[in-house]
């Protein structure tokens, strides 16, 4: 347990440090991944050889997403094991359903320190709830020494030509965003401040939810569409310059959580919205007909989606106050090696 921190709220596993358990040889740690990982039928060959073997559905395109995750840039240093878990598959979940794609298998490569097999097993706790719940087996992986760092690879499928990508957004689309904005930040902001984290907040830090469920409805409605990642703006601005368009974002709009509205006041929580990142949020484009359709699938997926604004003719993401100016970010998104 760290005793720097100000957190007591803990996900499915309790909070404690890789390398506290006795060592575990590699091949022990593999075995007690492999007892526990689920299979699908569509997995021929699981954990236990030197590659898996799976079988695509005919007429279906497969689609792959690989994210790394390591301590102290992706998450901070006193996360409980099992909200790492959680966090490295959800991650790779959102990219596919940016996708507009159907998850299926993932493989976890893990770098750790030290073998420590309590710490992978709280770690599996929360990786294999979130897996369980979208039906995503674990096919292979790796086990090496090292940083602590989790590579996640998650393969899925879409029809032919379904995919949701960057470069289809027309100009007078909408622009829409799952969910909520900004509490990751926020929750991240409060912690290197030292100051007293809202649970809320550091929830949605911790265990975001990848917004399959809108995915799998969109496709065919959304135009163009990306996960918030890096921050709102920035990952907009990666659609408007794959679609060669522009778009403009009211501030007002964006949509946040009572205790992020509670934490900060109206500016700096405008600023974390737009820019902070970590989100994990859809953001889509789709033509103003589809408006009612859009309000149909919020419903009937429990999930707030709001339209934020617009797409226009020229370049560039503009985001505007509420009388109209252009509200000028701080920085634009989060860029590692910046
Ligand atoms: P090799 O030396 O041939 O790469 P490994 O010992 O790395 O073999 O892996 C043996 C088997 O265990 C493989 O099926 C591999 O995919 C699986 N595996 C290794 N590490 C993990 C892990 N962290 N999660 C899931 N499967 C893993
Ligand atoms: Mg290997």
């Amino acid at each position: 347990m760290s005793s720097t921190s100000t957190f007591t709220l803990r996900f499915g596993s309790p909070a404690y440090n890789v390398g506290e358990n006795p060592a575990t040889p590699e091949f022990d740690l593999i075995e007690r991944i492999r007892r526990r990982a689920s299979l699908r039928e569509d997995v021929i060959l699981g954990i236990g050889d030197d590659a898996a073997i799976v079988q695509v559905p005919a007429g279906k395109q497969l689609v792959i997403a690989a994210d790394t995750i390591n301590r102290g840039i992706h998450f901070p240093d006193n996360t409980a094991p099992g909200d790492i878990g959680w966090k490295s598959l959800a991650v790779n979940l959102s990219d596919i359903a940016s996708m507009g794609a159907e998850p299926a298998w993932c493989t976890l490569s893990l770098s750790l320190p030290t073998g420590d097999a309590g710490w992978v097993d709280a770690f599996l706790d929360g990786f294999l709830e979130l897996a369980a719940l979208h039906r995503v087996a674990l096919i292979g992986g790796d086990t090496t020494r090292g940083p602590l760092s989790i590579s996640v690879t998650v393969h899925g499928f879409v029809e032919p030509g379904r995919a949701l990508l960057r470069s289809s957004a027309f100009e007078g689309d909408d622009v829409w965003v799952t969910g909520t904005l900004g509490e990751a930040t926020a929750a991240l902001t409060q912690w290197q401040a030292g100051a007293s984290v809202d649970p809320v907040l550091r929830m949605r830090l911790d265990r975001p939810t990848p917004r399959l469920a809108v995915a799998a409805r969109i496709a065919g409605i959304a135009h163009a569409c990306i996960d918030v990642s890096d921050g709102l703006l920035a990952d907009l601005q990666h659609i408007c310059s794959a679609s060669r368009v522009g778009a403009e974002v009211e501030l007002e709009m964006l949509p946040a959580l009572p205790e992020l509205v509670a934490a900060f006041e109206p500016q700096r929580r405008q600023a974390i919205q737009a820019t902070g990142g970590d989100d994990y949020e859809l953001c889509f484009t789709a033509s103003s007909s589809a408006r009612d359709e859009i309000a149909r699938i919020a419903a009937e997926t429990n999930t707030p989606i709001t339209c934020i604004g617009r797409i226009v003719a020229g370049q560039g993401t503009r985001a505007l106050r509420s009388d109209g100016s252009e509200w000028i970010a701080p920085s634009q998104g989060f860029v590692h090696f910046a």
